[in-house]
């Protein structure tokens, strides 16, 4: 609790922030508010993060955050598939421009560690390793807070962005981290939708936008990849949640040769179920980190299926977004 005290007071030396809500449109973002209903008392989405955070920090002894749902007590030293322990761990935390333009640039700030286990995740260990990085603490903790202020108060960002690895497995720090943070920066929840009930009603009314990841059109594909069951139907559990809590913009990243038995299904289950979803139609695979371990992710993606991917999107009727 000092350490959230001492955050709004640095908040509040850096510059007038609480009164900052029009650098959300002055710089061009939209800002995304609330939910009626989900605020408690005083309707400050701090204030509400910091409830939920303190939840959360419960939680973590009998974690059921992640669709692995291991109960393992975290807060007592056990570990569960993504290794995470109680204290979410930082690996990155700068402004970065490669998102979604209409949240671009953000400021990121990436957790260590991760439920999933994509052979072709791009950004490496740190995203699998939850000991990768360091626990943000006093003053490191306060410059953390500092550059995020700043970085929003000259209007160098539009919003900030939460993600991983995935920010899930860490949510009572992520939420310790929105509850220090002025309610007119927009927040951003970037998830791979591997969540559950649990998580989301931590998570609901505390983030203006939610970047969800939708992989694969098919659970075979998932399995083979992503070492994970049953995908198909926890994704879509939780961007059917999302799209009826927050603004959605659902990412998908088009690998090679998943044109057909991933892309298709996805786009034509997004036109069916989330017709009114922003989507986000990545063409720049790399193969990176473990992606040899698949024929047909050996090679980056090729422009012919980019093309008939856009196609595809735009016979479904989906509302692609840059
Ligand atoms: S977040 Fe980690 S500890 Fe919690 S249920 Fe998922 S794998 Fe288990």
């Amino acid at each position: 609790m000092e350490a959230t005290l001492l955050s709004l007071a640095l908040f509040q030396s850096v510059g007038s922030l609480e009164r900052d809500f029009t650098l959300a449109t002055t710089t061009g973002l939209n800002p995304i508010r609330l939910r009626d209903g989900g605020n408690p008392g005083n309707g400050s989405r701090r204030a509400l993060a910091s409830q939920r955070a303190a939840i959360a920090r419960e939680q973590l002894g009998e974690c059921h955050w992640c669709a692995h749902r291991c109960g393992v007590n975290r807060l007592a030293g056990q570990r569960g598939p993504c290794h995470a322990g109680p204290e979410g761990r930082i690996f990155s935390a700068r402004i970065e421009v490669g998102d979604e333009s209409d949240v671009c640039p953000v400021f990121a700030v990436s957790f260590s560690g991760c439920d999933l286990r994509c052979d072709f995740c791009n950004t490496g260990r740190e995203s699998w390793d939850a000991s990768a990085g360091s626990v943000p603490e006093g003053v490191e903790r306060e410059a953390l807070l500092g550059r995020i202020g700043r970085a929003w108060e000259s209007g160098a960002v539009r919003s900030l962005m939460i993600l991983g690895g995935e920010p899930t497995i860490h949510l009572s720090s992520a939420l310790e981290l929105v509850a220090a943070l002025p309610d007119a920066l927009p927040v951003v929840w970037k998830t791979n939708a591997h969540g559950t009930p649990e998580s989301n009603a931590l998570l609901d009314g505390v983030f203006d936008a939610w970047v969800a990841d939708l992989k694969f059109g098919n659970d075979d594909c998932a399995r083979r990849i992503a070492r994970v069951e049953r995908y198909c139907s926890t994704v879509h559990d939780n961007l059917q949640w999302a799209a009826g809590h927050t603004r959605l913009i659902v990412r998908h990243l088009l690998l090679p040769g998943h044109l057909d038995c991933c892309w298709r299904p996805a786009a034509a289950w997004l036109a069916e179920q989330l017709p009114q979803a922003e989507v986000s139609l990545r063409t720049g695979f790399w193969p990176g980190w473990f992606s040899d371990r698949h024929p047909e992710l050996k090679t980056p993606g090729r422009r012919s299926e980019a093309q008939e991917a856009f196609q595809i999107g735009i016979e479904a009727g989906l509302r692609l977004i840059e």
